[in-house]
């Protein structure tokens, strides 16, 4: 296990000049095809994707299995390193009488390059980029990203603000304690890359989770810097 560093990160959170010497900078937002850093822990949770890096055409992630597993009515895929959590999610929400439904899950590279000539094509490229990731940028090539939303309810992006609804506050509330943070959080853009999702989570196990919402901080900004700083201390741990 991969021994988490909330003390440097935390300073994120405030702006002081100490903290930005000590760190290093955030990449912009620019369009670009960097290759996305092999992950060390072997299960994606340390992988940054964005508009700059990106996972391979042939990257497919090791055992992708049907959310059925974790109890849902649904044979879309996702890893099974999530299975354990997920379940645990759906069980805990269930009990506080909260229904959730899957809406996407694992996308392969050429589902993304599909679906994103498709939006070029309707849209023209600039517009499709500000709403649509190309291929490869997609945290769901990971297969432990969900878009989450309200059982038999409409789709989350169809509302104004999934996050207002008692089923998108409890995953606000709780979903970190069943290792799910929130990629792109309301009002952070220039750090996230990608507009307010309330129904995009990602998983990173139960400890980062905790520890990124102790940061206050968006996974993007957590996960660059923690990667940052175990390359330079620790360049061998598996
Ligand atoms: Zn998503």
């Amino acid at each position: 296990m991969k021994r988490l560093l909330p003390l440097p990160l935390l300073a994120l959170a405030a702006p002081h000049a100490d903290a930005q010497a000590t760190n290093p900078p955030l990449p912009p937002c620019t369009h670009e095809d960097r290759a996305a850093q092999v992950d060390p822990a072997g299960d994606g949770r340390f992988t940054v994707l964005d508009t700059v890096m990106r996972l391979p055409e042939d990257f497919v992630p090791s055992g992708l299995v049907p959310l059925r597993e974790a109890g849902f009515a649904d044979d879309r895929l996702v890893r099974d390193v999530i299975i354990p959590d997920l379940t645990a999610l759906r069980e805990a929400a269930e009990r506080d009488a909260i229904a959730l439904e899957i809406f996407s899950a694992y996308r392969s590279y050429a589902y993304q390059a599909e679906t994103f000539a498709y939006w070029v094509n309707v849209q023209g490229e600039e517009a499709a980029r500000a709403t649509s990731a190309r291929p490869g940028h997609s945290e769901h090539q990971l297969g432990t990203a969900i878009d989450v939303g309200t059982a038999g309810g409409p789709a989350p992006w169809d509302l104004d603000d999934w996050a207002l609804t008692p089923e998108g506050a409890w995953m606000q509330t709780n979903a970190w304690r069943y290792g799910f943070v929130l990629s792109y959080p309301r009002d952070s853009r220039d750090v996230t890359c990608y507009a307010y999702e309330p129904w995009h989570w990602r998983w990173v196990g139960q400890e980062m989770a905790a520890t990124i919402r102790e940061a206050g901080v968006p996974p993007r900004v957590y996960l660059w810097h923690a990667r940052t700083t175990m390359a330079l201390e620790d360049p061998h741990d598996p």
